[in-house]
């Protein structure tokens, strides 16, 4: 027989699936000893039943009737009893937290009869009558579906009949009144009655917040959070404690460290007088709580030592919700409570020095996103003032801009060197000129995955959204939040790490961690405390961090935040420029000799480049690779070129040989598929000479290293490759390249061959590719590309956030790999490259190198390490190691 109800003495914080946050962390404090209200926990599992039948699960009834009994013997009252009544708050709380989602109803056990006996033993008669106020009105709106408006309504013409300012005012008399009017609202709304029997209006109650499981505000904030649909809620009953029976009672919230930086001390609010919706509604201003040391010392003293306690108990911050009634405090929520990035570092540095955890625990509650996210310059806190609006951190930094509305207003403006933040109700693809041209986008609507923040988040753009205060109205060019208008060209400051959006131009101050993965140079507080994790992530991982990098500059940049050698370097860059005019040439050679001459005068350019990055990153592997791109790429474009040639015609100057001919080379070698097409490999076996050309000049640029006593450690490595045929072609043409550079220097040369695994086939017969290739690097850009049929340059913006709405997946596989599919294809070619190959050196160097998630399925899947752009390198280090713990 499965069980539907558990008491708080019962549980414990291990069983937060069964209980939910809430329920598993009141039976953790029952259990500790803690003054928590009595009560108990209906489960998960009885929610779930009801949503599936639709009805109340056989059994609940008796075990609700067994616990209620057993709560109230104990507490020597029973529930809605007439002249001393026990009242009950029911609420739910599901395994994640969900604030604010579902529905909370407080005061059960109130009726006609029991009011009355409240207002005597309470000794207060207003308090009685609104308690029993607020029960009719969330009971109504919530249990039996009258709209909330209409009590808000009755409320309203009663406060402006009496001249009453707010609810404060109102007598004991007026709530009575009033409590009427609710009922007789419920009766013409629903048919019903409200119900006085204690017992029913706790059934319906918690039937009622099962239903609000589905609600529809709770559906989209488990769509926008990942949180599954089918986990349900539980509902805690508890005996209801007041905060609001006169000046020495209130409600607080508070937290063990400051959430925000991690520093030590009390921190929180309180509302003096109050119940904790009031505190968490925002109604009346709260004090800090230190006030509540002043108001009441003696409470103050024994929350201080529950802190205490709650904290090495859970050896985490942690937050606290309370309730002082009558000066006797009471424990009402506790949980590890949410934390800024940067007191992330800061609570795991100081828990580590406390011995309240290892060293290893302290790295596995920082995160590479946390890190990223302190790695951007931000605003100065103490500087940008109150927040016009809050929204989703999309895609962080920070950016200073004048808000626009529309996409050609800001490619406009940009245009003409202004800076400019996007504001749009939601972007559509047709926004994207406008994304690009602004420093920020923000939107009212739409959540992580929502258009904006995909593309925002590809581009590396700062982007807020979802900021629902704000209304936006692109037809008279302005938003509005509250009484505030914002113009266009008016201008905003955007805080993509922590979703906020400032009045003005903020100041921006740099990245204390960023300077310190540029200079390595410690100091206290939080540069410390990363510090402290990248040396033991750095202690831990097996993985190791190269960086994706092709100029010196980028290398020694990579170096400094810890690579461990570059795992790729992508020659294409370095024939743009001044040298696209020779790679022309090249191209459109009419004989040997004219492109010799070509290939020749790139030669010892590339063999300077790769010196320089040799050098930068001497002594650590440098995996060069060939040449990847069509070779259309680096010529003009063809639509361009036509249009320029007719338009010169059709004033009567007729195409110099030089343009007739690059408009035909441009003309046959079109590709309707490029990135299909002449590329990769295929290029190195029909081109002429690149090959050669290529590796004489990396050859070169290791003779010059090691004469100048240097330990370049080169590697070379063929993009693209399908079969092993290909690979054994290239090879044996490096193979002769090497040998020859080799007799001519009278120095050895000798580089690792080895491929890139980005194609299907390839991982599919990497056994066979193996046996030619000396190491392998998997391209999971291009086999996220092949994979999935997805064309990696457009498909972001063209339907992705369609596709990450409709739930068909939950993040971009451009960004986070996706096990399933193209993970698979890794762990094949793995097994069967290192069957045939045993201790393959087996690496990645798509963009995924630099994903948190991506990192830690690299680990599993045994690769020796990734490689990613150098600003990730430390991310990539932390989560490295984190994937080790
Ligand atoms: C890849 O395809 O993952 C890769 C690293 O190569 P590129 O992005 O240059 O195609
Ligand atoms: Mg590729």
């Amino acid at each position: 027989m499965v069980r539907y109800v558990y008491e708080f003495t019962e549980g414990g914080r291990d069983m937060a699936g069964l209980l939910g946050g809430k329920g598993a962390n009141l039976a953790e404090m029952t259990r500790m000893g803690l003054p928590v209200p009595p009560g108990f926990t209906v489960t998960t599992g009885a929610c779930r039943a009801f949503l599936t039948t639709g009805a109340e699960p056989d059994g609940l009834a008796r075990e609700v009737s067994v616990h209620l009994t057993a709560l109230e013997q104990a507490a020597g009252r029973r529930l809605g009893q007439p002249d001393d009544p026990l009242l009950l708050s029911v609420r739910s709380g599901a395994r994640f937290s969900m604030p604010g989602m579902m529905e909370t109803i407080l005061d059960i056990g109130l009726g006609d009869d029991s009011v009355l006996g409240l207002a005597k033993t309470s000794g207060n008669e207003r308090f009685a009558w609104d308690s029993y106020r607020r029960l009719v009105q969330m009971f109504g709106s919530t249990v039996m579906g009258v709209d909330s408006a209409v009590f808000e309504q009755a409320m309203t013409q009663l406060k402006d009949l009496r001249g009453a300012p707010d609810d404060l005012h109102l007598d004991a008399g007026d709530l009575a009144q009033l409590v009427e009017t609710y009922k007789n609202l419920i009766k013409y709304e629903t048919g019903e009655d409200f119900p006085q029997l204690p017992a029913e209006q706790l059934r319906r109650a918690v039937l009622a917040v099962f239903e609000s499981w589905n609600g529809e505000r709770a559906r989209l904030y488990r769509r926008r959070e990942h949180i599954p649909d089918d986990l349900g809620t539980a509902v805690n009953v508890q005996t209801m404690v007041f905060g609001n029976l006169g000046p020495d009672s209130g409600s607080g919230v508070a937290f063990t460290r400051d959430p925000a930086t991690g520093a030590r001390g009390v921190y929180g609010d309180y509302l003096s007088n109050a119940q904790g919706e009031d505190v968490v509604a925002g109604i009346r201003n709260t004090v800090p709580l230190d006030q509540l040391g002043r108001l009441n010392p003696e409470a103050f003293a024994q929350l201080r030592d529950h802190m205490r306690t709650l904290e090495s108990h859970y050896r985490d911050l942690c937050d606290i919700e309370f309730t002082v009634e009558r000066g006797k405090l009471w424990m009402l929520q506790t949980r590890v409570g949410k934390r800024t990035a940067e007191a992330a570092f800061a609570i795991a540095a100081e828990l580590v020095d406390e011995d309240l955890i290892t060293p290893d625990e302290g790295l596995a509650r920082v995160s590479g996103d946390g890190l990223a996210r302190l790695m951007f310059p931000r605003f100065d806190t103490a500087a940008v003032g109150q927040a016009l609006a809050h929204g989703i951190p999309a895609s962080p930094g920070a950016a200073v801009g004048a808000a626009v509305f529309d996409s050609a207003e800001a490619v406009r403006r940009a245009a003409a060197g202004e800076k400019v933040v996007l504001v749009r109700q939601e972007t559509t693809p047709d926004d994207l000129p406008g994304m690009i041209a602004a420093q920020a986008v923000l939107t009212s609507r739409g959540g992580k995955t929502s258009h904006a923040a995909v593309v925002a988040r590809g581009m590396g753009k700062v982007c807020v959204c979802g900021a629902e205060e704000i209304t936006v109205d692109s037809q008279g060019r302005r938003f509005t939040v509250g009484d505030t208008t914002v113009e266009e060209g008016t201008v905003i400051s955007v805080d993509g790490s922590e979703g906020a959006v400032y009045p003005g131009a903020a100041r921006l101050v740099d990245s204390a961690v960023m300077r310190y993965f540029e200079t390595g140079e410690a100091s206290a507080g939080l540069v410390d405390a990363v510090a402290r994790a990248m040396q033991q992530a750095d202690g831990v991982r097996r993985l190791g961090v190269r960086a994706n990098a092709d100029t010196p500059e980028d290398a020694a940049r990579a170096r400094r935040f810890g690579a461990e050698g570059i795992g790729l370097c992508r020659t294409e860059h370095m024939f743009l420029g001044d040298r696209r005019q020779l790679v022309e040439a090249m191209i459109l050679a009419r004989t040997d000799t004219e492109r010799e001459r070509a290939l020749d005068a790139l030669l010892p350019l590339q063999r300077q480049d790769f010196i320089g990055i040799l050098e930068a990153m001497d002594g650590l592997p440098v995996t060069i690779r060939l040449l990847d791109p069509p070779l259309h790429e680096f010529l003009p474009d063809r639509t361009e070129l036509a249009v320029r040639l007719a338009a010169a015609e059709a004033h009567g100057n007729p195409p110099s040989a030089h343009d007739s001919e690059l408009l035909d080379a441009v003309n046959r070698m079109h590709e309707e598929n490029p990135m299909l097409g002449l590329r990769g490999v295929r290029l190195g076996l029909v081109a002429p000479g690149l090959v050669v050309m290529q590796v004489r000049a990396i050859a070169e640029a290791v003779v010059d290293r090691k004469r100048a006593s240097g330990d370049p450690q080169a590697e070379i490595m063929v993009p693209l490759i399908d079969t092993v045929e290909e690979l054994r072609l290239v090879r044996e043409e490096v193979e002769q390249v090497l040998a020859e550079v080799s007799t001519e220097s009278g120095v050895t040369v000798e580089c690792p061959i080895g491929t890139m695994i980005e194609l299907p086939r390839a991982a599919l017969t990497a056994g066979r590719i193996a046996q030619e290739a000396q190491f392998f690097s998997f391209g999971t850009n291009d086999l996220t590309q092949t994979t999935w049929g997805f064309s990696r340059d457009d498909v972001e913006a063209a339907f992705f956030s369609a596709y990450l709405d409709k739930g068909i997946f939950k993040v971009s596989p451009f960004e986070t790999i996706d096990r399933e599919g193209v993970g698979r294809l890794v762990e094949i070619a793995v097994a069967e490259g290192r069957a045939a190959r045993p201790g393959l050196k087996i690496g990645v160097c798509g963009e995924h190198g630099g994903d948190p998630d991506s990192v830690h399925f690299f680990h599993g899947a045994g690769l020796d390490y990734v490689s990613c752009s150098p600003f990730r390198v430390p991310v990539a280090r932390l989560e490295a190691g984190r994937a080790a713990l």
